[in-house]
């Protein structure tokens, strides 16, 4: 076990510095600053704020130690043989009863957890947002939604989490397929009832204020094919000064959702076009296609959980008092490994994200042929989240969900096909 963290720490290190010096430093690439066309419609990104690059490279450091935090608690649980005792505890609490018994361990440790995190989490959450100016959010509110959160936790374990479990203990082989099996339903059933049953928890759902802007999109939605009855707009400003705007929900529930910070920060040409987007990545089918990659690496993941896990249980397991994956007290040791795995994936995964988000782009311009709305409205995300505009190579590939804003403004500025006759991408997928 030692080498293993010997193994791991080496690599963090590596990731730490070499990230440090490489891929994370703020040099802004060469072309961004050149203006791009003079062109009286070209809008220019503008450079950061100091506090925006300040905001990046603090995010880039709490990066890396979020990353290390992540491995280093449950290593600690179970180095130490605090899992252990949990489990005999939970064990003699319950009376045997594996299904309790593991709920009951479940509880305690994320309670255990959620404690020793709070400073951690109270820093990332309140503190950090509210010192850069972009937070606005009540103490009892940032409390109100921890408690919350932890409720939903506790929620979802009891109703879920047996099941790899049950699944290990019957077929120990074959387990990871039935939980990737499983999920696929499990994914698109919790995709159909989060915006109905989890999303109002936290904030109020209603429909958009401004009845006018709110035709004008439905109509473009019309053009699209999609069927949308009404868009909603949530008042994220209890919560936060940033813009934003998502897609969500599946059959029934399907939505796009706007926050009311959008609205006020954004006119209304640049509301459409982000709108544009949105339906994008509906018509596109870019929810679809992600639960069917998020189904692929699923499998990946648990077939590499599997085979580490046994094999680490195998060679340590006796030492920790862990009796095998299906042991409550080997939860640690899953955690990790899921840990290492995604960050194994996180690559490719981000990068399909960032193709979808591209193409989302794409679909929004040659849906509204307002190039200045969209490059404009970027340029407000830029100023009002404090994104940074170029980050650097490791950035993208590890943490990049999105194209770099500086890189959607360019495209938004250049990506003209109709104006030289070419034919459109997505030209089939909507009407004039
Ligand atoms: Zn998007």
């Amino acid at each position: 076990m030692r080498r293993l963290y010997g193994v791991l720490a080496t690599f963090l290190i590596v990731l730490a510095t070499g990230s440090g010096s490489l891929a994370f430093a703020t040099q802004t690439d060469a072309n961004s600053q050149k203006p791009l066309a003079d062109s009286p419609l070209t809008v220019e990104v503008p450079p950061p704020s100091d506090s925006a690059v300040r905001y990046y490279r603090t995010g880039n450091a709490w990066w890396c130690f979020n990353l290390l935090w992540s491995l280093a608690v449950p290593g600690l649980i179970l180095t130490t043989g605090l899992s252990r005792r949990l489990r005999d505890r939970a064990e003699n609490l319950t009376r045997g009863q594996w299904y309790l018994a593991l709920l009951a361990y479940f509880g305690a440790y994320i309670s255990i957890v959620g404690l020793v995190d709070l400073p951690r989490s109270y820093w990332l959450g309140f503190v950090r947002p509210h010192a850069y100016g972009l937070s606005n959010q009540l103490f009892s509110k940032w409390a109100l939604d921890m408690s919350k959160g932890f409720g939903i936790g506790l929620v979802a374990a009891a109703l879920f989490l047996w099941l790899p479990y049950l699944l290990i203990r019957k077929s120990p082989q074959r387990w990871w397929l039935y939980t990737t099996l499983l999920s696929v339903p499990l994914s698109l059933f919790l995709v159909f009832v989060s915006p109905i049953w989890v999303a109002p928890l936290f904030n109020d759902f209603g429909p958009m204020q401004d009845r006018q802007l709110e035709a004008r999109i439905l109509t473009m939605a019309q053009r699209t094919g999609v069927e949308f009855d009404r868009v909603f707009e949530v008042d994220k400003s209890v919560d936060t000064r940033r813009v934003n705007a998502y897609v969500t929900g599946f059959a029934g529930t399907k939505r796009i959702v706007l926050w009311d910070t959008l609205l006020e920060r954004l006119d209304e040409d640049q509301v459409v076009f982000v709108m544009g987007h949105e339906l994008g990545h509906y018509v596109l089918g870019h929810l679809t296609r992600s639960l069917l990659l998020l189904s692929a690496v699923t499998l990946l993941t648990l077939y590499g959980v599997h085979r580490v896990g046994s094999l680490l249980i195998g060679r340590i397991g006796p030492r920790f008092g862990l009796r095998g994956l299906s042991d409550p007290a080997a939860l640690p040791l899953l955690l990790i490994l899921l840990d290492l795995f995604g960050l194994l994936f996180a690559p490719a995964s981000l990068a399909w994200s960032r193709y979808q988000e591209r193409e989302a782009d794409r679909f929004a311009l040659e849906l509204t042929q307002d190039n200045q709305a969209g490059a404009s409205a970027f340029v407000a995300l830029q100023t009002n989240n404090l994104s940074y505009p170029y980050p650097g190579t490791l950035y993208k590939v590890l943490r990049a969900s999105h194209p770099p804003i500086g890189e959607r403004v360019r495209f938004c500025n250049e990506y003209r096909p109709w104006e030289s006759g070419q034919s459109l991408r997505y030209g089939g997928r909507f009407t004039r």
